[in-house]
């Protein structure tokens, strides 16, 4: 090269020249100051002097193939120098062609230090995924860690732990010594569960005073409960921050895969959901994440989306169930019970989803649809000159809301040919037992919009004298699970009479509920109770059976006859 050139590379570059074996033919004083050796080791010496061991075979082997086929090659290199420290060069290597035999005739490199940009960026890389106090991996990083976990769980069928950990406590510390010694107390947290942890398992600092950890080793509960007091034990051990004793616990949720059969951030919130309960139980210990209650609210969930949809979509109907007097064979009105007309399933019960629902606030919104569709009907009836009450249920949540008694008067508003006194609202005594005076508050609004109140399910519950007394329920329901047994049963034979007998004394009416067979009837009468509803009288029906059914009605006639049945023998002891 013309010496000038080499002049001006040489001022600006690390510059050398290789002959076709690779040997160093020249280096220029830049060349030896970055790699620490003198021009004379350097002469003759094989380029590989400088190898880091960083770079994969392939690495060079594509850099000599493209040499060798007169390409220049450029690339990022990491050199050794010959103190051992590591330095990269940014390279240029240019063949040099011989014009006469049109063959290579050696190798040229230019280079540029860029260790400093090198060790900048895995700082950045490293600061990206790291917390900077701790020197944990932070949440992004943690994501990537745990993702890695579950695949290699996964794959090897090896169960995994994942441990949400929560200091207890260190909220005061920051207040009280400042943030320095908390952060201290941080860096001290993290060096303690880093010296715990055994190979495979992994920690990270979510945030503030969270960690989280991911334990490998856990084969069963035993080895679980083990590696969980040797956290809580190691972080409880007293630390010693700015010559400031401190003491210091943790509350540590847990949760299993494959029990917890799910994604990395689901077992990461199940973690968290576990370490909630840990701090509610007391703090400085353990709990671990229910899977099947999980399960369970998972089921609720669809269950009640799947009833909300049914909602809006008009699957869900009224059915009617009548209500008689037994003696006089009147149908007195009916009960509007809700079906689920399920498009594959077809009717479903209420038993198999309002359960689920009530525990929602969706049962409001049904609730309300229900008491408008019976005051439409109410309507409907009232037009076609039949007076028949009807009956709703309404859930406790329904109730317990503070705008019942507004909102229902909006309903009534809607339907002002309709007695508000057809309309029967059955509540069960336990939606009162919660809130007395709120729920008692309400029901004295309601009646004095005229609606009217049964007492559903009587007997099943407290059955409290007092709260007869004071809900405002113009009937009770004998609950059919008495009714159904007084055939046979002298027990609830006894307890029939005695409602009947109470119903009488506080002025009540009374009805008896899943009267099955005219025998049931009989019996009842006998006791004193004429109003019934059962399957002996009529199934729930669709409303189009209603006007049909009620013309065909004729009452038994051993209750026609309003025979005074005797209870049957031997039931009264
Ligand atoms: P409930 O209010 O006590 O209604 C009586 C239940 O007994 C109805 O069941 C009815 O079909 C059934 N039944 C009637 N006669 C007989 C009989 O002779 N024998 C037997 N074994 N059963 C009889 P259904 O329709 O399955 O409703 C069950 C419960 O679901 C109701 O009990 C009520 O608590 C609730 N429910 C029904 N509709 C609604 C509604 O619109 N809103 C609310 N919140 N709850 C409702
Ligand atoms: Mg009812
Ligand atoms: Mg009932």
């Amino acid at each position: 090269m013309d010496d000038n050139y080499r002049a001006a590379v040489d001022a600006a570059a690390i510059f050398s020249e290789t002959d076709l074996r690779g040997c160093i033919t020249y280096v220029n004083q830049q060349f030896c100051s970055i790699s620490g050796y003198s021009r004379e080791e350097l002469l003759g010496a094989n380029h590989r002097i400088l190898n880091s061991g960083l770079h994969e075979p392939t690495f060079f082997l594509d850099m000599w193939r493209a040499l060798a086929a007169g390409r220049v090659w450029k690339g990022e290199i990491c050199n050794r120098a010959k103190d051992g420290s590591l330095y990269w060069v940014d390279s240029t290597m240019v063949p040099l062609i011989d014009p006469h035999t049109n063959k290579v005739r050696k190798y040229v490199s230019i280079r540029f230090d860029v260790t400093e940009k090198r060790q900048l960026l895995h700082t950045l890389q490293w600061r990206v995924g790291h917390d900077v106090l701790t020197g944990l991996p932070n949440r992004a990083y943690l994501s990537d860690l745990l993702n890695q976990a579950l695949a290699f769980s996964r794959r090897e069928a090896i169960p995994l732990a994942v441990c949400m950990l929560d200091l207890d406590g260190f909220k005061a510390v920051n207040d009280g010594y400042g943030h320095a010694t908390g952060d201290l107390l941080l860096v001290e947290v993290a060096r303690r569960l880093q010296s715990i942890l055994r190979g495979g398992d992994a920690v990270a600092r979510l945030s503030g005073d969270e960690f989280v950890l991911i334990l490998r080793h856990i084969e069963g509960p035993q080895q679980l409960d083990a590696a969980l007091q040797r956290i809580l034990r190691a972080l409880a051990a007293p630390y010693m921050v700015r010559e400031q004793p401190l003491r210091l616990s943790a509350s540590i949720g847990v949760t299993l895969f494959p029990q917890d059969d799910e994604d990395a951030d689901a077992l990461v919130r199940h973690a968290d959901q576990a370490m909630y309960v840990a701090k509610q139980q007391g703090r400085n210990r353990y709990h671990v994440f229910d899977v099947s209650q999980e399960l369970e609210l998972k089921a609720t969930h669809q269950t009640v989306t799947r009833v909300r949809r049914a909602l809006r979509q008009g699957e869900l109907c009224l059915h009617y169930q009548p209500k008689v007097n037994m003696r006089s064979g009147q149908v007195i009105g009916f009960e509007a019970l809700l079906r689920w007309m399920h498009p594959s399933k077809g009717p479903v019960p209420p038993g198999e989803f309002l359960p689920l629902v009530e525990q929602t606030d969706l049962i409001v919104e049904l609730g309300e649809w229900v008491i408008d569709q019976a005051l439409t009907q109410l309507q409907q009836w009232h037009q076609a000159g039949r007076d028949w009450s009807l009956s709703v249920n309404i859930a406790a949540r329904q109730l317990q809301r503070g705008d019942f008694a507004e909102r229902l008067a909006g309903l009534l508003g809607r339907y002002p040919d309709v007695d508000p006194a057809r309309l029967d609202l059955e509540i069960v005594e336990s939606v009162a037992i919660d809130n007395l005076p709120r729920v008692g508050r309400c029901l004295d609004a309601c009646r004095a919009l005229g609606v009217r109140f049964s007492l559903d399910d009587f007997g099943t519950g407290y059955s409290s004298l007092s709260y007869l007394k004071r809900l405002p329920a113009q009937t009770i329901k004998i609950d059919k699970s008495f009714v159904r047994d007084i055939l046979h049963d002298h027990d609830d034979l006894a307890l029939a009479g005695a409602v009947i007998g109470l119903a009488r004394a506080f002025g009540r009416e009374v009805v008896a509920e899943g009267v099955e067979s005219v025998e049931h009837g009989r019996v009842l009468m006998g006791l004193g109770c004429e109003l019934a509803q059962g399957y002996g009288i009529a199934r729930p029906m669709p409303v189009e059976a209603v006007a049909g059914w009620v013309a065909a009605y004729r009452q038994p006639r051993a209750w026609r006859q309003g025979l005074i049945a005797r209870p049957p023998l031997g039931a009264w002891r």
